[in-house]
């Protein structure tokens, strides 16, 4: 079975080993959801406090189906990085950090006992990073309320969350990928990411253009 996991895309996923569920009912107080990745990307074990089902199946939504269905160019960018992710990766959510970042990668050594044991039972490498949803649901690169009223106002909110999501996870999973590169660099590359998702998304929902008033923020690290 170990072997598997060396291999990348659906065909090697089809049936996690029984380990992992295992695995899964040591952990106390959190409820875990595996999400089957896109190709090319690494499966993403998601652990979460119970109940919060809704932000993991957000972030699987947003991993399995909105991010394919981006045109090609957004994601491009980042392919090199992401095909030198281990196959899998463990996604801690939290709502918030202490610290009040975003998001953070977790430097090899440091990971959770969730990584590092799932990491020796397959023998395999496992990298982790965590995110802080509410954190992220309430980061606002650019006011948002400008851009529309009423009903719209509501699913440019929800445009905003599944895109402010995957650029962090992506801002995450980029630091994973390349530990050398400047935060400057990989945060610029994910505040683009975020825009490009979100000129995108909203065009399709409302029609007008989101364009780029204003450089993007972004806290943590
Ligand atoms: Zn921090
Ligand atoms: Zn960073």
């Amino acid at each position: 079975m170990r072997g598997r996991w060396r291999k990348r895309g659906a065909k090697a996923l089809a049936h996690p080993p029984g380990l992992i569920r295992r695995l899964l009912e040591r952990l106390r107080g959190r409820e875990q959801l595996l999400i089957r990745p896109p190709a090319g990307l690494p499966l993403l074990l998601v652990t979460y406090p119970r109940g919060r089902q809704d932000v993991a199946r957000l972030l699987e939504i947003a991993y399995t189906h909105t991010l394919p269905s981006l045109a090609p160019r957004i994601l491009e960018p980042y392919a090199p990085a992401l095909a030198m992710l281990p196959p899998i990766v463990v996604v801690l959510l939290r709502p918030e950090n202490p610290c009040g970042c975003l998001g953070h990668w977790h430097p090899p050594g440091t990971e959770s006992r969730v990584a590092r044991r799932l990491a020796a039972d397959l023998a395999s490498p496992v990298a982790e990073i965590d995110l802080a949803y509410e954190a992220i649901r309430r980061w606002e690169p650019q006011p948002l309320a400008s851009l529309a009223a009423g009903e719209e106002a509501g699913a440019i909110a929800d445009i905003h969350y599944e895109a402010a999501l995957l650029a962090v996870l992506v801002h995450e999973l980029d630091h994973l990928a390349r530990p050398q590169a400047r935060e400057r660099e990989i945060r610029s590359a994910s505040n683009e990411f975020y825009a490009a998702i979100m000129r995108e998304l909203v065009l399709g929902a409302t029609g007008r253009d989101y364009g780029m008033i204003a450089e993007p923020r972004r806290a943590g690290r």
